[in-house]
């Protein structure tokens, strides 16, 4: 079946000459890993540019497994842009096979390492003894700082650019524009959390190390650098610890990901629990501006920021 597949798709690409002629348009074709990839490249794209999000709505974007199909959309792709640092391990693998222009868009990007917060879990060095993908040294979770966001969105915009050089002036507009509405929700996060009674956040997984970073916040993640790995007991107890001894008021749970834990220790120490968006997937109703205003007003509420 897919050896059928391939020679039809290869008719195809022969007899049209371009990937983007293959699916009936003649614009050119960009394949984003996920949500807030996507964002940016409809963003820049504008109408120059298809762009498909690899990732379905819905789907928690780490380690998501790419189907044979999308890996065909992949090779037929005239620009890839994915994340390295093993957090789609599939499609970072895939990025060889495109014969188009693959980016991983942490390249040239001033990164942090990625915390071990597992290394205090048990079952994480268990997992990794049978065999699981682990993840990469740095950090991947750029597109919740918005200066990072908008390094990522200028890059975007040379990468159209050289792809598709008669439409490149418009790519490079449209990138400005977004980065500098980017560097203005910089300056909204730094004004709105500017004077706050607490510092301490604690979240479900551990997305928000750049915001913290940035805007002085203390991070305390419950299950590390991947959402979907189980924390120990003995991890959920020192999180619940270090929430009632820094007299957190809240525990912020996220869309994707079940708020089981997180209620959990809510309970045991009798707070409440929000939602704080890591944006790893479509934003319900609003786009990536409105999920981080959204996030930014949680964070004002839960820390007293005046
Ligand atoms: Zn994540």
């Amino acid at each position: 079946m897919r050896v059928v597949l391939a020679v039809v798709v290869a008719i195809a690409l022969g007899a049209c000459g371009r990937a983007g002629e293959a699916t009936g348009s003649s614009r050119p074709q960009v394949a984003a890993a996920f949500y807030p990839l996507a964002f940016v490249a409809e963003e820049v794209a504008g109408d120059d540019a298809d762009v498909t999000n690899l990732t379905p709505p819905g789907t928690e974007p780490h380690d998501f497994e790419l189907t044979p199909r999308q890996v065909g959309r992949i090779s037929e792709a005239d620009l890839l842009l994915y994340l390295g640092q093993r957090f789609q391990p599939s499609v970072e693998d895939a990025s060889a096979e495109t014969t188009g222009r693959a980016v991983d868009v942490l390249e040239g990007l001033d990164l942090a390492t990625a915390e071990a917060e597992e290394e205090h879990a048990p079952e994480a060095e268990e997992a990794e003894e049978e065999g699981e993908e682990e993840h990469g040294e740095w950090d991947p979770h750029v597109w919740l700082d918005p200066t990072r966001f908008a390094e990522v969105a200028r890059n975007v915009g040379t990468h159209l650019a050289v792809i598709d050089p008669d439409n490149a002036d418009g790519y490079r507009e449209r990138a400005d524009d977004l980065a500098t509405r980017l560097e203005d929700l910089n300056s909204e996060f730094e004004e709105g959390l500017a004077n706050c009674e607490r510092t301490e956040i604690v979240v479900s997984h551990d997305a928000f190390s750049y915001l913290a970073r940035e805007y002085g916040l203390e991070q305390v993640s419950i299950a590390g650098i991947d959402p979907e790995s189980e924390p120990s007991p003995a991890r959920v107890a020192e999180v619940a610890d270090f929430a009632a001894e820094h007299g957190v008021t809240t525990i912020f749970f996220e869309t994707l990901v079940s708020p089981a834990i997180a209620e959990t220790i809510a309970d045991e120490i009798g707070v409440t629990t929000e939602v704080l968006d890591p944006i790893e997937g479509p934003p319900e109703g609003t786009d990536y501006f409105g999920a981080m205003r959204a996030n930014l007003s949680a964070l004002q509420t839960v820390l007293g920021c005046s």
